[in-house]
């Protein structure tokens, strides 16, 4: 059965940015188990997945706009060591939410100088090539729940 709009799919993934080093990889975990069409996963990677079968491998290039995006100066943001209330240990990588006009925004403190905080609000893999390794493993029609859900239901998928 090939990969369309509405499977089901499990793949074994591994995935590498620009420099050869691995972000993110599904080995040693179960696959990761996606409803295609349903922006589970990545617009870039659906679009290489469709049509492929189990026991396909593929090696795929994704540019930011098919990725995560360009990454937006805009949206990174300088605040004081004051905001941080009841936060001792500020440190680089931490990931922050704050509830803004539109919304709760989550951030990354990607600086810190002295008792200036700088906020990322881009996705940590924004203006990024993704470099992905797949394997797909298992092909299924979705039931008409998961269809409904958006989302894939048991073994590597969601439990309710
Ligand atoms: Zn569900």
């Amino acid at each position: 059965m090939k990969i369309a709009e509405k499977s089901v799919v499990g793949i074994d993934y591994t995935l590498k940015n620009d420099n050869g080093e691995v972000l993110d990889s599904s080995q040693g975990r179960e696959p990761l188990y996606y409803l295609q069409g349903f922006g589970n996963i990545i617009p870039g990677l659906e679009e290489a997945l469709l049509d492929k079968e189990v026991g396909d491998s593929i090696q795929v290039s994704i540019p930011p706009e098919k990725a995560y995006g360009p990454r937006n100066e805009e949206a990174v943001v300088q605040v004081s060591r004051d905001q941080f209330e009841g936060v001792d240990d500020i440190q680089v990588g931490m990931e922050v939410q704050t509830q803004g006009e539109q919304g709760i925004q989550l951030f990354t403190v990607s600086k810190i100088f002295g008792d200036t905080i700088m906020l990322d609000g881009n996705h940590p893999l924004a203006g990024e090539t993704l470099h992905f390794d797949v394997k797909v493993t298992d092909v299924r029609e979705a039931s008409e729940e998961e269809l409904a859900h958006g989302h894939v239901h048991g073994p590597g998928g969601h439990h309710h």
